[in-house]
Formats: C-alpha cells, structure tokens, sequence
C-alpha cells in the first residue's frame, strides 16, 4: 500500500500542480495544493521542528516503529524479497529481477522534482535527467542487490540516533528469558528475522521491531496453548508521552497556523539605488502568486502628483513569481511613496522612499 502511494504521489495533480514536489530551478516546493517559496524559511524552520519532535516522540516511546512498518526502505526490501526471494538465499538470477524495479524506484525518486509527463519526455533527450537516472538506477540496484537490510543496521543515520534517544520503557521487541527452560529451540524466530538476529540472544541494536519472530514464534508456541517467547515490552502510557505528544501537536499546529495564514498573493518593493534626474525614482518589485489562478493586477499609487512610467498592467501566471520595475514621477513634495496592486479580489500597498 506505502509503495503504490509513493509511487503515485507524483501522478496527484492539485491547482494544477504536483501534490508533492520540489522544483529545483525555482527553488519552490509545490505542498498539496499550495506553494512555499525559498525564501518563507520561517516555514521550512516551523516543519523542521515539528519533524524533529515527532521523530523524538515516535522514537522514545514507540522505539523502532517506523523502521519495521513505515520506512520506505523497509517496504522496498520487503517488496524485493516478495519479488526476488529472501536476502540470505538469493541466486546471481533473482538479483537480475531487480533490475526493472530499480528503475521503477530510480525514476519515481526524481518525478518528485520533475513532473512525470516532463520526466518521460526528457528522460532520454536532457543529459542531466538522464544522468540522475541512471545514477540513482544504479544506486538503488547496489543497495537493493547487494546491501538490502545492511542499510539499515550500518549506514542509516536514525537507525544510530534511536540508540540514543532509547529510554528503559521505550517499546522494543524482546525475548522472555525467564522461560527459556520451555523454549523449543526451533530457530523459526531466527529464520525469519530480515536482519539475521538471533532475539534469543538479547535485545540487539540491529532490530527493525518488525515482529516476524513474534509471528513466527507464535505458530509454533500455540500449539502448546503458550505466549510467544518474543514480545513487545515497554511502556506507552507515561508521562513523557504527554509532553512529548504535546509539545509535538502544539508543533503541528503551529506549522498549520502558518501555513493557513499566508496570503494567497504576495508583494515586496524596494527603491532602486540609480542615478535618475530629481523627481524621478526606479522601484523594483516582486509579486508571488501562491494560488493556482492566473492574476491580473494593477499597479497603481493613491499618492498626489505621482505618475507611473512602465508597464502596470501585469499578469501573473499560477505558482509563479513576476520580478519588473516601474519609474515613478513625481511633481511635488514626497517623501513615501505608497504603490500597490490590485485585481482579482487583491489589494496590497507597499510603502517605499522616495528622494
Ligand atoms: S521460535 Fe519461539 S520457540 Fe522457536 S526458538 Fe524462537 S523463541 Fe524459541
Ligand atoms: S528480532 Fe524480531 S523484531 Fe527484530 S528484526 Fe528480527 S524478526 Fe524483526
């Protein structure tokens, strides 16, 4: 189910753009219908924090949940073993029939920044596409092929931070030692496990919590009418879930505070520092249409004497920024002046200096 929704993400078109995208030439995340631009940093700051709380909550209280149900990584190497057979007792073959999922892997990866109509259009004419490509390709084969599960107990980086943040009441995945002398000794919890642990032997840091060996252990142990030896342990119910739940859905309402209250049209203006004749000024301005409707705006000043020379008809196409300049005469005394646009339900006044 993970794997047909990333893979299909792509295809989600909302205001007539990707629900989740990155544009790289812009520098604008397209986010499930709307626009965050660079330069609002507050916000990738605000989404950073939430995140960083919720890894911290999830990872504390639940221990390694995301790795062995939620990670991407986890459904791909469970998705090549469903396809491929296990890690332990592949042949040179099997590893070929990853080839193709690969590049199904390789080229959903970069839809996430190109469009997908544009990624098949100019997978093979654009040199930089095609060399992403077959970089990632190339990639995700090694690691599907060759590192499979090795990824996650020696190279990912949360895999080490949840060492860390692990409390003595974090939930884990654990052997019950105290009824060893009724353990059957089969070794089905071991010939299940993804990362080739052996749970009997105490709890290791290379366990993905996935809960095979419970599963596995279960079949064997209810025909003695028996709890599996391998068990969740932990505590979920306590006090640091409160404040840390808190603290991370205060995060999360904050981030949708923010991003609810950004105006739908932005605009900047700053006073150009050029040599001009007395009474005549350079403005240089940017509008950010954060909507999905093309905008036709007027530019304008309310203030006395002051004409406009330049275009101030402006169209401004959805998702985009228009950047222009416009001279501003003027044949009396100012100080400030104020220029704005307005159209489509839209008023915006800036003030700026005038010399
Ligand atoms: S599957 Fe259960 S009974 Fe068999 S060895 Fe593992 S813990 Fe013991
Ligand atoms: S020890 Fe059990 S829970 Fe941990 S990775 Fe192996 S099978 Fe999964």
């Amino acid at each position: 189910m993970q794997a047909v929704i990333l893979t299909g993400l792509p295809f989600l078109v909302i205001n007539g753009q990707s629900a989740l995208r990155f544009d790289i030439p812009t520098l604008k995340l397209h986010f499930f219908g709307s626009l965050i631009w660079m330069r609002e940093f507050y916000l990738i700051l605000a989404a950073s924090l939430f995140l960083l709380l919720f890894i911290g909550f999830v990872t504390i209280i639940f221990g390694r949940v995301w790795c062995g149900w939620l990670c991407p990584q986890t459904v791909l190497l469970d998705l090549s073993e469903n396809i491929a057979g296990g890690e332990k007792n592949r042949k040179p073959f099997q590893k070929l029939i990853l080839i193709p999922l690969s590049a199904l892997v390789a080229i959903t990866m970069i839809w996430y920044f190109v469009p997908p109509a544009e990624t098949f259009r100019t997978l093979f004419a654009e040199p930089t596409v095609t060399a992403f490509f077959i970089v990632l390709w190339l990639l995700v084969y090694l690691e599907l092929a060759f590192l499979g599960r090795g990824f996650c107990t020696s190279i990912c980086p949360y895999s080490m931070l949840q060492n860390v943040l692990f409390d003595k009441e974090t939930l884990v995945i654990e052997y019950d030692a105290t009824r060893d002398a009724t353990c059957m000794k089969c070794d089905a919890c071991v010939e299940v496990c993804p990362v080739g642990i052996d749970i009997k032997k105490g709890l290791s840091s290379a366990c993905i919590a996935c809960a095979e060996c419970i599963d596995a252990c279960r079949t064997m142990t209810k025909k003695k009418n028996i709890p599996p030896f391998p068990n969740y342990k932990g505590r979920i119910i306590r006090p640091k879930t409160f404040w840390l739940g808190g603290a991370t859905t205060l995060a999360a309402i904050a981030l949708i505070a923010l991003l609810l209250s950004r105006p739908p049209v932005d605009f900047l203006l700053i006073r150009d520092n050029a040599s001009l004749p007395p009474g005549l000024n350079r403005y240089s301005f940017t509008i950010h249409n954060n909507g999905g409707d093309k905008l036709t705006l007027e530019l304008s000043s309310s203030d006395t004497g002051v004409t406009l020379i330049g275009e101030h008809s402006l169209t401004v196409e959805p998702f985009s920024a228009l950047h222009g300049t416009i001279l501003v005469k003027s044949t009396g005394k100012l100080e400030k002046l104020h220029l704005g646009i307005s159209g489509n339900g839209i008023v915006i006044i800036r003030e700026a200096g005038f010399l």
